[in-house]
């Protein structure tokens, strides 16, 4: 099974201003060819880091990516650190310098001198052409183990990236993707549903199973490589069944669709419209409806009434039941719901009304508590929940949950 460890370079990348998103793309792509990341690291532009990250690297895995540190700065350390852990020579390439000396006189700006230590590269070392930029890449073997040094910049790294490294080691390595499903939940609490799915997937042990959790929704990610797993997809299929029907209609996609993009979908085969009413989300489920393109075949659009008055006026919500069970209720969540509904014209009406916090709270009504309401021409019904979280964590959760709340009168 071939390993790799990245190691990003770059000082900034220790500030609060820049992150390492090099390593997201390098992961990607490895994980195409079957090649799995084990560690990352981030070292700044000292030698003394790049050289202890580099020899323990070497030590555990067959390739070693670094980024970053090849241009022609005093700064810009990896070239000779990468020559010295490996114990060659660098050597100066007059094919590099040249090339150098015709892409500055194209753009007609003289050759400093720093730019020909670009033109240094460990003996043995294979030039990985880059054809966005100015500095090379270099690709080095030591017995079995190869070093790959790729440029920082993002656009430069990514070609490269695919153009050189890619087929190489897909080359050496079987080239065998590494599996990968993703099964998104929603209304289902983390605890609860690896409860029902850990009896299921304990008995795959070749199957990698991640859960991971955002506010009103899980992923469970499942991976396998078919190198060393020749059944990964038979296994894979077989899993993810019974993974489904253990979790029933809490599985809202299996193809990577977001929950706004599922409401989408049942909207059009239902040939229905939507319009929504928001309170507490302020406009949050309009949002994410309409990040959807081509929303507007089935979005009709919606309202944020954040005052009372304004839920009467352009909702036509009862002003004597709103006095009497208050704005975040469930009389009013169905109220809005229909109003919006009839408003636009559309076959479904959404909404939520509840306390985001941090104050507003009371001992009847807690922050954190949220009325959804859904109508069609036929009925309304509305759901209480209780979330916990901050002032943005509810808003998230409440507009996750009307969503689902949609998705599921919709099925
Ligand atoms: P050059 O100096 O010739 O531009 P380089 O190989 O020396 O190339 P760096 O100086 O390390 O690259 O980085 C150049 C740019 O790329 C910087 O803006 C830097 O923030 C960005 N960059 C570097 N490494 C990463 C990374 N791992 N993820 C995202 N951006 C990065
Ligand atoms: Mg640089």
């Amino acid at each position: 099974m071939p390993t790799s460890e990245i190691i990003a370079v770059g000082s900034e990348l220790l500030t609060p201003l820049r992150l390492d998103t090099n390593s997201l793309y390098i992961t990607r792509r490895l994980n195409d060819i079957g090649i799995l990341v084990q560690r990352k690291w981030v070292v700044g532009d000292e030698p003394a880091s790049l050289e202890e990250a580099l020899r323990i690297a070497m030590r555990r895995v067959s390739t070693v990516l670094i980024t970053g540190g090849l241009g022609p700065t005093e700064d810009d350390i990896t070239r000779k650190v990468a020559a010295h852990v490996l114990d060659r020579q660098l050597i100066y390439n007059e094919e590099i310098a040249q090339k150098l000396r015709e892409r500055f006189a194209r753009v007609g700006r003289a050759l400093a001198e720093n730019n020909l230590r670009q033109a240094l590269v460990p003996m043995g070392a294979i030039i990985l052409p880059n054809s966005v930029g100015t500095a090379p890449g270099l690709w080095l073997e030591e017995g079995k183990k190869k070093i790959v040094l790729l440029p920082g910049p993002p656009r430069e790294m990514k070609r490269m990236l695919d153009e050189h490294v890619i087929p190489r080691l897909a080359s050496a390595t079987r080239g065998e993707p590494i599996l990968r499903r993703v099964i998104k939940l929603a209304g289902i609490p983390e605890s609860t549903a690896d409860e029902r799915i850990a009896p299921i997937y304990l008995g795959y042990p070749k199957i990698q199973t991640t859960i991971l959790a955002a506010p009103g929704q899980i992923e469970v990610h499942l991976t396998a490589v078919k190198s060393i797993h020749p059944q990964a997809e038979y296994d894979l299929d077989r899993l993810q069944d019974q993974i489904e029907e253990a979790l029933g209609d809490k599985v809202f996609s299996t193809e990577d669709k977001t929950l706004e993009e599922v409401v989408g979908i049942f909207l059009g085969m239902r040939q229905g419209t939507l319009a929504v009413a928001e309170s507490c989300t302020g406009g949050l489920i309009a949002k994410r409806l309409t990040d959807v393109p081509g929303s507007s075949q089935y979005f009709n659009g919606g309202v944020v009434t954040y005052s009372d008055q304004s839920k009467i006026d352009l909702l036509g919500v009862d002003p004597e039941q709103l006095r009497q069970h208050g704005a975040v209720s469930a009389v009013v969540a169905e109220q809005m719901a229909d109003g919006v509904r009839r408003r636009f014209g559309s076959t479904f009406g959404l909404s939520a009304t509840g306390i985001a916090g941090p104050s507003g709270g009371s001992e009847e009504k807690p922050v954190g508590l949220v009325f959804l309401g859904w109508s069609d021409s036929a009925h309304c019904h509305s759901e209480r929940i209780q979330f916990n979280g901050d002032r943005e964590l509810v808003r998230q959760f409440a507009a996750q949950n009307a969503l689902n709340m949609a998705r599921r009168n919709l099925v």
